[in-house]
Protein backbone atom coordinates (compact mmCIF):
# COMPACT_ATOMS: atom_id res chain seq x y z
CA UNK A 1 0.00 0.00 0.00
CA UNK A 2 0.99 3.24 -1.02
CA UNK A 3 -0.14 5.37 1.41
CA UNK A 4 -2.90 5.63 3.94
CA UNK A 5 -5.42 7.96 2.37
CA UNK A 6 -5.58 4.67 -0.49
CA UNK A 7 -6.29 2.52 2.32
CA UNK A 8 -8.39 4.80 4.07
CA UNK A 9 -10.68 5.39 0.52
CA UNK A 10 -11.13 1.37 0.48
CA UNK A 11 -12.40 1.79 4.30
CA UNK A 12 -14.73 4.53 3.61
CA UNK A 13 -16.39 3.28 0.95
CA UNK A 14 -16.90 -0.04 2.82
CA UNK A 15 -18.37 2.24 5.48
CA UNK A 16 -20.85 3.99 2.81
CA UNK A 17 -21.71 0.76 1.87
CA UNK A 18 -22.72 -0.28 5.12
CA UNK A 19 -24.65 3.05 5.18
CA UNK A 20 -26.79 3.10 2.44
CA UNK A 21 -27.62 -0.43 2.80
CA UNK A 22 -28.70 0.87 6.29
CA UNK A 23 -27.00 -2.40 7.74
CA UNK A 24 -27.16 -1.78 11.52
CA UNK A 25 -26.08 -5.46 13.47
CA UNK A 26 -23.38 -8.06 12.72
CA UNK A 27 -22.70 -10.48 11.07
CA UNK A 28 -22.52 -8.69 7.99
CA UNK A 29 -23.78 -10.96 4.99
CA UNK A 30 -21.42 -10.35 1.43
CA UNK A 31 -23.56 -12.83 -0.02
CA UNK A 32 -26.70 -10.79 0.89
CA UNK A 33 -25.20 -7.55 -0.42
CA UNK A 34 -23.90 -9.39 -3.90
CA UNK A 35 -27.11 -11.07 -4.26
CA UNK A 36 -29.28 -7.52 -3.55
CA UNK A 37 -27.08 -6.20 -5.97
CA UNK A 38 -27.78 -9.03 -8.83
CA UNK A 39 -24.45 -10.03 -8.10
CA UNK A 40 -23.81 -14.34 -7.93
CA UNK A 41 -22.07 -15.68 -6.42
CA UNK A 42 -21.11 -19.60 -6.40
CA UNK A 43 -18.18 -22.17 -5.28
CA UNK A 44 -15.57 -22.68 -8.00
CA UNK A 45 -13.47 -26.10 -8.20
CA UNK A 46 -10.23 -24.55 -8.58
CA UNK A 47 -6.34 -25.30 -7.18
CA UNK A 48 -4.84 -22.15 -8.57
CA UNK A 49 -2.01 -21.42 -5.82
CA UNK A 50 -2.76 -18.66 -3.72
CA UNK A 51 -6.27 -17.85 -5.71
CA UNK A 52 -8.79 -17.27 -3.34
CA UNK A 53 -11.27 -16.19 -5.45
CA UNK A 54 -12.50 -14.60 -9.16
CA UNK A 55 -14.51 -11.31 -10.14
CA UNK A 56 -16.03 -11.94 -13.23
CA UNK A 57 -17.36 -9.34 -15.75
CA UNK A 58 -19.56 -10.21 -18.80
CA UNK A 59 -21.74 -7.43 -20.26
CA UNK A 60 -23.44 -5.81 -17.65
CA UNK A 61 -23.04 -9.03 -15.35
CA UNK A 62 -20.62 -9.43 -12.60
CA UNK A 63 -20.25 -13.08 -10.88
CA UNK A 64 -18.22 -13.64 -7.88
CA UNK A 65 -16.66 -17.20 -7.51
CA UNK A 66 -14.76 -18.21 -4.42
CA UNK A 67 -12.58 -21.57 -4.22
CA UNK A 68 -13.88 -24.61 -2.79
CA UNK A 69 -10.07 -25.55 -1.36
CA UNK A 70 -10.87 -22.73 1.49
CA UNK A 71 -12.47 -24.15 4.04
CA UNK A 72 -12.87 -21.62 6.54
CA UNK A 73 -16.12 -20.31 6.67
CA UNK A 74 -14.88 -16.80 8.05
CA UNK A 75 -12.10 -16.99 5.17
CA UNK A 76 -15.22 -17.65 1.89
CA UNK A 77 -16.85 -14.25 3.85
CA UNK A 78 -13.80 -12.63 3.23
CA UNK A 79 -12.69 -13.38 0.19
CA UNK A 80 -16.65 -12.46 -1.14
CA UNK A 81 -16.46 -9.40 0.82
CA UNK A 82 -12.60 -8.80 -1.30
CA UNK A 83 -14.81 -9.57 -4.72
CA UNK A 84 -17.50 -6.66 -3.68
CA UNK A 85 -14.61 -4.08 -3.25
CA UNK A 86 -13.61 -4.46 -7.15
CA UNK A 87 -17.27 -3.87 -7.42
CA UNK A 88 -18.14 -0.79 -5.85
CA UNK A 89 -14.85 0.78 -6.36
CA UNK A 90 -15.23 2.42 -8.88
CA UNK A 91 -11.43 2.30 -10.66
CA UNK A 92 -11.57 -0.94 -9.56
CA UNK A 93 -13.91 -2.75 -12.63
CA UNK A 94 -11.92 -0.33 -14.87
CA UNK A 95 -8.72 -1.15 -14.14
CA UNK A 96 -9.40 -4.46 -14.29
CA UNK A 97 -11.48 -4.73 -17.02
CA UNK A 98 -10.62 -2.00 -19.12
CA UNK A 99 -13.90 -1.92 -19.93
CA UNK A 100 -13.75 -5.33 -21.76
CA UNK A 101 -15.19 -8.38 -20.31
CA UNK A 102 -13.13 -10.69 -18.12
CA UNK A 103 -11.75 -12.64 -15.70
CA UNK A 104 -9.97 -11.31 -12.20
CA UNK A 105 -7.88 -13.79 -9.92
CA UNK A 106 -7.98 -12.31 -6.33
CA UNK A 107 -5.81 -13.38 -4.04
CA UNK A 108 -6.81 -12.22 -0.66
CA UNK A 109 -6.32 -12.23 3.13
CA UNK A 110 -3.10 -9.74 3.06
CA UNK A 111 -0.85 -11.75 0.98
CA UNK A 112 -0.80 -9.66 -2.24
CA UNK A 113 1.49 -6.71 -2.67
CA UNK A 114 -0.94 -5.27 -5.57
CA UNK A 115 -2.35 -2.09 -4.96
CA UNK A 116 -5.72 -2.78 -6.01
CA UNK A 117 -5.56 -6.31 -4.03
CA UNK A 118 -4.56 -4.37 -0.87
CA UNK A 119 -7.21 -1.95 -0.85
CA UNK A 120 -9.94 -5.36 -1.55
CA UNK A 121 -8.65 -6.45 1.42
CA UNK A 122 -8.96 -3.63 3.70
CA UNK A 123 -12.27 -2.73 2.54
CA UNK A 124 -13.21 -6.80 3.37
CA UNK A 125 -11.89 -6.15 6.81
CA UNK A 126 -14.11 -3.28 6.97
CA UNK A 127 -17.40 -4.42 5.41
CA UNK A 128 -17.01 -7.52 8.25
CA UNK A 129 -16.38 -5.93 11.22
CA UNK A 130 -16.91 -2.38 11.04
CA UNK A 131 -15.15 -0.28 13.31
CA UNK A 132 -18.56 1.62 15.38
CA UNK A 133 -20.66 -2.47 15.15
CA UNK A 134 -17.19 -3.77 16.11
CA UNK A 135 -16.85 -1.63 19.28
CA UNK A 136 -19.94 -2.36 20.49
CA UNK A 137 -19.77 -5.78 20.43
CA UNK A 138 -16.07 -5.83 21.76
CA UNK A 139 -17.29 -4.21 24.88
CA UNK A 140 -19.95 -7.10 25.52
CA UNK A 141 -17.60 -9.72 24.42
CA UNK A 142 -15.32 -9.62 28.00
CA UNK A 143 -12.05 -9.74 27.60
CA UNK A 144 -8.97 -12.18 26.10
CA UNK A 145 -8.95 -14.93 23.81
CA UNK A 146 -12.58 -16.09 25.13
CA UNK A 147 -13.68 -12.31 23.93
CA UNK A 148 -12.09 -12.88 20.45
CA UNK A 149 -13.69 -16.48 19.98
CA UNK A 150 -17.49 -14.47 20.71
CA UNK A 151 -16.29 -11.97 18.09
CA UNK A 152 -15.46 -14.11 15.80
CA UNK A 153 -18.81 -15.73 16.39
CA UNK A 154 -20.81 -12.55 16.14
CA UNK A 155 -18.97 -11.17 12.61
CA UNK A 156 -18.97 -14.78 11.26
CA UNK A 157 -15.03 -13.89 10.22
CA UNK A 158 -12.35 -16.33 10.84
CA UNK A 159 -10.55 -16.00 14.07
CA UNK A 160 -7.26 -14.51 12.97
CA UNK A 161 -8.86 -11.64 11.20
CA UNK A 162 -11.36 -11.31 14.33
CA UNK A 163 -7.83 -11.68 16.65
CA UNK A 164 -6.02 -8.46 14.55
CA UNK A 165 -9.20 -6.80 14.46
CA UNK A 166 -9.42 -6.97 18.42
CA UNK A 167 -5.71 -6.23 18.87
CA UNK A 168 -5.96 -3.10 17.28
CA UNK A 169 -8.85 -1.83 19.25
CA UNK A 170 -8.07 -3.53 23.01
CA UNK A 171 -6.82 -1.34 25.49
CA UNK A 172 -5.19 -3.57 27.39
CA UNK A 173 -1.75 -5.08 26.22
CA UNK A 174 -2.44 -8.10 23.26
CA UNK A 175 0.21 -9.76 20.63
CA UNK A 176 -1.48 -11.69 18.39
CA UNK A 177 1.59 -13.80 17.15
CA UNK A 178 1.30 -16.38 13.49
CA UNK A 179 3.74 -19.00 13.75
CA UNK A 180 4.39 -22.52 11.69
CA UNK A 181 6.68 -24.79 12.73
CA UNK A 182 9.53 -23.44 14.80
CA UNK A 183 8.88 -19.84 13.10
CA UNK A 184 7.30 -16.58 13.72
CA UNK A 185 5.46 -15.72 10.09
CA UNK A 186 3.73 -11.90 12.05
CA UNK A 187 2.77 -10.15 15.04
CA UNK A 188 1.00 -7.83 15.91
CA UNK A 189 0.00 -6.23 19.13
CA UNK A 190 -2.35 -3.62 20.74
CA UNK A 191 -1.11 -0.18 20.76
CA UNK A 192 -0.72 -0.51 24.64
CA UNK A 193 2.06 -3.40 24.17
CA UNK A 194 3.81 -1.66 21.14
CA UNK A 195 4.43 1.49 23.07
CA UNK A 196 5.90 -0.50 26.19
CA UNK A 197 10.01 0.70 26.48
CA UNK A 198 12.43 -1.50 25.80
CA UNK A 199 10.09 -4.24 23.71
CA UNK A 200 11.92 -5.52 20.64
CA UNK A 201 9.42 -7.32 18.06
CA UNK A 202 10.55 -10.48 16.43
CA UNK A 203 11.78 -10.55 13.15
CA UNK A 204 9.73 -11.46 10.33
CA UNK A 205 10.49 -15.83 9.95
CA UNK A 206 12.60 -15.41 13.38
CA UNK A 207 12.60 -18.13 15.54
CA UNK A 208 9.38 -18.97 18.22
CA UNK A 209 10.76 -19.02 21.57
CA UNK A 210 11.89 -22.63 22.51
CA UNK A 211 10.41 -22.49 26.04
CA UNK A 212 7.39 -21.33 24.97
CA UNK A 213 4.41 -23.73 25.11
CA UNK A 214 3.39 -22.37 21.45
CA UNK A 215 6.89 -24.21 20.31
CA UNK A 216 5.97 -27.59 22.12
CA UNK A 217 2.20 -27.27 20.16
CA UNK A 218 3.87 -27.11 16.83
CA UNK A 219 6.76 -29.86 17.38
CA UNK A 220 3.62 -32.24 17.35
CA UNK A 221 2.09 -30.98 14.07
CA UNK A 222 -0.94 -33.24 14.60
CA UNK A 223 -2.15 -30.49 17.05
CA UNK A 224 -2.18 -27.87 14.56
CA UNK A 225 -3.94 -30.22 11.72
CA UNK A 226 -6.51 -31.09 14.69
CA UNK A 227 -7.42 -27.78 15.21
CA UNK A 228 -6.14 -28.44 18.69
CA UNK A 229 -6.87 -25.27 21.00
CA UNK A 230 -4.89 -24.88 24.67
CA UNK A 231 -4.55 -22.33 27.17
CA UNK A 232 -1.25 -21.52 29.10
CA UNK A 233 0.78 -18.98 31.32
CA UNK A 234 3.77 -17.46 30.22
CA UNK A 235 5.95 -14.52 30.45
CA UNK A 236 6.45 -11.14 28.10
CA UNK A 237 10.53 -11.37 27.99
CA UNK A 238 9.57 -15.05 26.65
CA UNK A 239 8.67 -13.83 23.53
CA UNK A 240 10.23 -10.59 23.43
CA UNK A 241 13.54 -9.50 24.11
CA UNK A 242 14.27 -6.65 26.70
CA UNK A 243 10.02 -7.08 27.74
CA UNK A 244 9.64 -6.56 31.31
CA UNK A 245 8.76 -10.06 32.86
CA UNK A 246 4.76 -9.41 32.85
CA UNK A 247 2.83 -12.54 33.01
CA UNK A 248 0.70 -12.92 30.06
CA UNK A 249 -1.94 -15.73 29.07
CA UNK A 250 -1.07 -17.96 26.03
CA UNK A 251 -3.76 -19.02 24.35
CA UNK A 252 -2.97 -21.40 21.34
CA UNK A 253 -5.17 -22.84 18.27
CA UNK A 254 -4.23 -24.57 15.22
CA UNK A 255 -5.53 -23.78 12.11
CA UNK A 256 -5.79 -27.05 11.09
CA UNK A 257 -5.43 -27.22 7.10
CA UNK A 258 -3.99 -23.82 6.65
CA UNK A 259 -0.89 -25.35 8.70
CA UNK A 260 -0.37 -22.78 11.08
CA UNK A 261 -0.66 -21.77 14.54
CA UNK A 262 -2.40 -18.50 16.30
CA UNK A 263 -1.45 -17.67 19.35
CA UNK A 264 -2.67 -14.70 21.50
CA UNK A 265 -0.39 -12.97 24.28
CA UNK A 266 -2.90 -11.19 26.60
CA UNK A 267 -2.90 -9.28 30.67
CA UNK A 268 -5.78 -7.12 32.19
CA UNK A 269 -2.26 -5.72 34.21
CA UNK A 270 -1.23 -2.81 33.14
CA UNK A 271 2.50 -2.99 32.06
CA UNK A 272 5.06 -1.03 34.67
CA UNK A 273 8.06 -0.03 33.32
CA UNK A 274 11.33 1.07 34.31
CA UNK A 275 11.75 4.89 33.47
CA UNK A 276 15.23 5.15 33.53
CA UNK A 277 15.94 2.50 31.08
CA UNK A 278 16.26 4.48 27.81
CA UNK A 279 17.50 1.71 25.26
CA UNK A 280 14.31 0.63 23.58
CA UNK A 281 13.21 0.84 20.68
CA UNK A 282 10.33 3.24 19.59
CA UNK A 283 8.36 0.95 16.79
CA UNK A 284 4.52 1.06 16.11
CA UNK A 285 2.83 -1.81 13.84
CA UNK A 286 2.65 0.84 10.86
CA UNK A 287 6.13 0.29 10.71
CA UNK A 288 6.48 -3.65 10.34
CA UNK A 289 4.98 -3.84 7.41
CA UNK A 290 4.13 -7.72 7.95
CA UNK A 291 1.05 -9.47 6.44
CA UNK A 292 -2.63 -8.67 7.98
CA UNK A 293 -2.24 -5.03 9.14
ZN1 LIG B 1 -8.97 -9.23 -5.96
Amino acid sequence: MKHKLEIQEAESEAKSVIARLNITSLPICPFKIARERGIAVEPKDSNRPGVSGFFIKAGNMFVIQYATHIKNEGFIRFTVAHELCHYFLPEHPEYLFQGRDGIHESRSGFISDDFYEKQADYFAKELLMPQDLFLTALRESGVGFPAIMLLASKCKTSITATAIRFAQFAEDPVAVIMSSHNRINWCFMSSVLASVKGLRWPRKDSLLPPNTVTASFNRDQTNVLSAKQIEAWTRLDNWFDKAPPVEMKEDVIGLGNYRKTLTVLFTEDPIIVDDDDDDFLEIGNENRGWKWH
